[in-house]
């Protein structure tokens, strides 16, 4: 793949201007489907296309992956066009406080016009669903819902050279009967208007006239299942709304009410340390959250939930509304596109550690959509062993491996983790661990041996969360990518190629975790600081506001979310219906 858009002098300065620059920005805040085709049609992209064409980067999804791409993508010198049901990016972390109204979803919400508006070069938005990536034709399908075309369909097509597929993923319902009937997903941020509403809706059929106390009972009964961050997150926010606000509002609700959390493991956010999952699982309990664990969720009907345990064997239990949130799946655009790429025996989309789609060289994708497939040491065994075998001895010297550990363990990062989990200084005490006497500078390291102290790094390599962090950081990594194309082509800045000659041209993706929250509500939070440092209580609360609000896109957002919280500290949760 050649990077090879270039452009003149002047017509930087044509793209630049400033003129353009408001007409671009007027044209983008203006909305509305005419305006939005002018926008696509006549920017100054294409007028400029026509005389030195650059490469047509086709960027698919607006939530923290995509965002963050386009956020720090130098749009002067690609195409670039971004195609989004959405057009806006959603903070989802958010997303929880705003099933109850501790924030609003304006709040956590940025327009992607407004980060486009910011670009040094010219973008452009549509509003649509790309329902099929054709890469053979190397273009992609899209269906947009407000219709601009002449005939109303709304479809469109969009020619690539680079596509970054940046979709997320759908939530997962393990083919559950009556779950996507019947429960509420917790997802978008029409999932958590739909669950605010809901919720305060329960309480007033609750509180209707000759209802008997069963039929309260059941309407107050608040079932989430999924015991992982989403789903604790929301049980903790849904018991504080109802015992700082609702509760003073129909106070004779307040004996018949009810949370329920499901979890067909052992524990609750098992992802966290022992010792986070044990305080929630104890505040919880004292908060009065009926905590299931060890159940599964078979069927969903309209009045009740069907759960088996392998003790007590299959429970009904009546309930008013009900929350899903299990985990994450493929999107079927991404299965199809699977399929076409050779890729159909998989269960997620996978990329090299580059973020280029397996079998697609101009292809990328990163976030919930799909995962980093890290070559293993042992696959690549040999040939990394004659990489390093320079005199073509057949056996390597100290310094052989010296020279070439620091391009291994940035290929292999297993490698520096297996150090790190066994305490090991550096490489030369994994070759004694090995056995021999291999390591000294004057051994010698033959392939049998070099296999041997090798064998067990590969139990390090790990898959990455499916977490904004992560997404984020990829999108941010695959920008700077894009942004050196031209300058690392001349000059790769990657390790040795080990099965190939000569460089990589980048260095690969690393993903760098800075913790994790888990807000159990009552002003109650725990963190789980890098280096394992666990901190639970107010104190981690205060962390917790602190880094969100710092997380913001914008600072409009944060103002707002800032806000938000101080509305709430001052007078409550709003509870009307609307
Ligand atoms: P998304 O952010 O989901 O974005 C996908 C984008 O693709 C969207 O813009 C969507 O509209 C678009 N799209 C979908 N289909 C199409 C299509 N056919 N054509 C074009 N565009 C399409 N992570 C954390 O690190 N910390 C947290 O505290 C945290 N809390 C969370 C709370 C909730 C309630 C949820 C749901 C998630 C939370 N996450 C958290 C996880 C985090 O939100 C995801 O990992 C992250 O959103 C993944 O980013 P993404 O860009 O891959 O996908
Ligand atoms: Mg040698």
């Amino acid at each position: 793949m050649r990077f090879t858009a270039f452009f003149s002098e002047q017509a930087a300065r044509v793209v630049r201007s400033p003129g353009i620059y408001k007409f671009a920005v007027l044209v983008a805040v203006s909305g509305g489907g005419i305006v939005a085709y002018a926008d696509a049609t006549s920017n100054p992209a294409s007028e400029y296309t026509e005389a030195a064409p650059k490469k047509k980067l086709v960027v698919l999804g607006t939530g923290w992956a995509g965002t963050s791409f386009l956020r720090n993508v130098d749009t002067s010198l690609y195409d670039v066009r971004i195609v989004s049901p959405r057009n806006y990016f959603t903070f989802t972390p958010l997303l929880p406080s705003v099933t109850c109204g501790t924030v609003e979803p304006r709040s956590i919400v940025e327009p992607i016009r407004n980060i486009m508006k910011k670009k040094t070069g010219p973008v452009s938005f549509s509003e649509a669903e790309c329902y099929k990536i054709d890469h053979a034709n190397q273009k992609i399908l899209c269906r947009s819902d407000i219709g601009t075309n002449m005939d109303g369909n709304g479809e469109f097509q969009l020619d690539y050279d680079y596509l970054v597929v940046a979709l997320g993923a759908r939530s997962n319902t393990f083919n559950t009967p009556g779950v996507p009937e019947h429960c509420h997903f917790l997802k978008e941020v029409e999932d958590a208007q739909r669950i605010r509403r809901s919720v305060v809706n329960c309480f007033e059929r609750a509180n209707l006239p000759n209802l008997s106390e069963e039929e309260k009972k059941r309407n107050l009964h608040f079932v989430i299942i999924g015991g992982g961050p989403t789903g604790v997150e929301f049980s903790a926010e849904l018991h504080d709304f109802v015992k700082d606000d609702l509760s003073k509002l129909y106070p004779s609700t307040q004996e018949l009410f009810k949370i329920s959390l499901i979890e067909a493991g052992e524990h609750i956010l098992t992802m966290f340390d022992k010792r986070i999952t044990q305080f929630a699982e104890d505040k919880f309990r004292r908060d009065g959250i009926d905590v299931k664990t060890n159940f599964k969720v078979v069927s969903v009907s309209d009045k009740a939930i069907t759960m088996t345990n392998s003790s007590s064997g299959e429970v009904k239990v009546p309930y008013g509304m009900a929350v899903w949130s299990t985990g994450i799946g493929t999107r079927p655009i991404i299965f199809d596109f699977m399929k076409q790429i050779g890729q159909g025996d998989r269960r997620v989309l996978a990329t090299d550690e580059w973020l280029r789609v397996i079998g697609c060289d101009n292809v990328y994708a990163l976030g919930d959509c799909a995962t980093i497939a890290q070559r293993k040491v042992m696959e690549d065994i040999s040939s990394i062993f004659k990489v390093a075998d320079k005199d073509n001895s057949g056996t390597l010297t100290g310094k052989e491996i010296k020279d070439v550990l620091d391009d291994i363990i940035e290929r292999y990062p297993q490698v520096a983790l297996f150090l790190k989990t066994k305490q090991l200084s550096d490489f030369s005490d994994l070759l004694k661990l090995s056995g021999g006497d291999a390591a000294k500078e004057s051994a010698e390291l033959d392939i049998e041996g070099f296999k041997k102290a090798l064998a067990q790094v590969d139990s390090q390599v790990k898959m990455l969360p499916a977490t904004a962090q992560v997404a984020a950081q990829e999108g941010q990594y695959l920008a700077r990518c894009f942004n050196r194309m031209k300058i690392c082509e001349e000059h790769p800045e990657g390790p040795l190629r080990i099965r190939g000659s000569g460089r990589h041209r980048f260095k690969p993706f690393r993903y760098r975790h800075l913790g994790q929250f888990a807000p159990l509500g009552g002003e109650q939070t725990a963190a789980q600081l890098p280096g394992d440092w666990i901190s639970i209580g107010q104190s981690s609360q205060w962390l917790w506001y602190s880094v969100y609000a710092s997380k913001q896109v914008s600072w409009r957002t944060r103002f707002l979310v800032v806000s938000d919280w101080m509305r709430r500290f001052v007078f409550g949760r709003d509870s009307s219906c609307i």
